[in-house]
């Protein structure tokens, strides 16, 4: 069976020309697609000997919800979805001033081990497809009855990791004939899979790189996140100049701030001469604490003293707005809950 959700609209056209059908019909297709429909009969405007042809050879992947949580405080939403395996994902759906964002998974679980994650913690299943990265953006528009107009790649997974789906996803979901969601307002968050960050650069996408920094020395990255010991933090800052020299993109160094782990004031001045003079922004986020790690978020003074020496050395740092903070809107969380049966 093909899926019919992962396939560039010219690939589709290719299949219906192929098979005897009009060209124009792709883009019938697909913009039923776009809205969610879980199967081909509600095509309404395809002839019946298409949706024949499309129930014998296509699947369309969806993404069901299995539970939503609603932020009382701001209104953040937050899906466990589950896939044709049964498998689940988390992702969450937040509302600034210039629209709506979602945070999507792009695989289940992780293999990179960070010792800060939840999901993390729980190990690794598969890559998504996909097909089964946008069915959760077309499932929370259809849910919510709203346009998404922001992506970020910073739910369950490692995008770097799923590198050749998550391109075509990127692909896909810019393109007029899908979500027509530009690349400029989308983000991938990478632990900093060196040689990818290469290929990706190459590319010249001009979406956001966000590099999941959080500790300046390799000490200390190397005892909170695995990936450290194979690409060391000078290879890493290597890449992200590269990348910022191809694309004159910005990138966001993502740096959560532990308590006595990576928060004094010598790491924020290790920070700031590593970073200094490079096209970046810190966004520092007060750790969020996971059950079964030790780990306690920075108090405010430390987060401002960051703020400061990293200032005085020419590196803009904001500490993150927390959204949905009585959801337990950081990815990873409610799927746990979920399978130790607590929600
Ligand atoms: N694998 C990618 C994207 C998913 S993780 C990456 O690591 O960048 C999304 C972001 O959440 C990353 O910046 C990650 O470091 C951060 N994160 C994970 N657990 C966290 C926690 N307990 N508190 C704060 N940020 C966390
Ligand atoms: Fe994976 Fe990112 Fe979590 Fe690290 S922080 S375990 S890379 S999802």
């Amino acid at each position: 069976m093909i899926d019919i959700v992962s396939l560039y609209s010219f690939e589709l056209e290719k299949l219906l020309t192929d098979n005897g059908f009009q060209k124009f019909r792709a883009n019938q297709v697909l913009s039923w697609l776009k809205k969610g429909v879980l199967s081909f009969s509600q095509m309404t405007n395809i002839p019946a000997d298409l949706i024949g042809f499309l129930e014998t050879n296509c699947y369309i992947s969806h993404a069901e919800i299995e539970r939503k949580l609603v932020s009382k405080i701001d209104h953040t939403v937050k899906y466990l979805f589950s896939f044709n395996d049964n498998e689940c994902v988390e992702s969450v759906v937040m509302k600034y001033h210039h629209g709506y964002t979602i945070c999507i998974s792009t695989q289940v679980g992780c293999k990179m081990g960070c010792t800060f994650c939840a999901t993390g913690m729980s190990g690794y299943s598969r890559d998504l497809t996909a097909s089964e990265m946008l069915a959760q953006i077309v499932s929370a528009q259809k849910d919510l009855e709203i346009r998404i107009s922001n992506v970020v790649l910073m739910g369950m997974g490692e995008p770097l990791d799923n590198f050749d789906n998550v391109i075509k996803f990127l692909n896909i979901v810019s393109s007029e004939q899908s979500l027509n969601i530009g690349m400029r307002h989308i983000t991938l968050s990478t632990c900093g899979v060196v040689p990818k960050i290469y290929d990706l650069a190459d590319m010249k996408l001009q979406l956001t790189l966000s590099v999941s920094l959080h500790a300046p020395t390799d000490y200390i990255r190397s005892t909170t996140m695995p990936i450290n010991k194979a690409y060391s933090i000078s290879e890493l800052i290597r890449a992200c100049k590269y990348y910022i020299e191809k694309t004159k993109r910005r990138i966001s160094f993502e740096y959560a701030m532990i308590d006595s782990v990576n928060d004094t004031d010598e790491c924020a001045r290790k920070l700031a001469d590593l970073l200094s003079g490079m096209l970046c922004h810190v966004n520092l986020i007060p750790v969020n604490s996971v059950k079964g790690t030790e780990y306690v978020k920075s108090n405010i003074q430390r987060q401002q003293s960051f703020v400061e020496i990293l200032g005085k050395k020419g590196v803009t740092a904001t500490v993150r707005r927390t959204l949905g903070s009585d959801i337990n809107a950081s990815c990873g969380q409610l799927k746990r809950k979920h399978k130790e049966g607590g929600i």
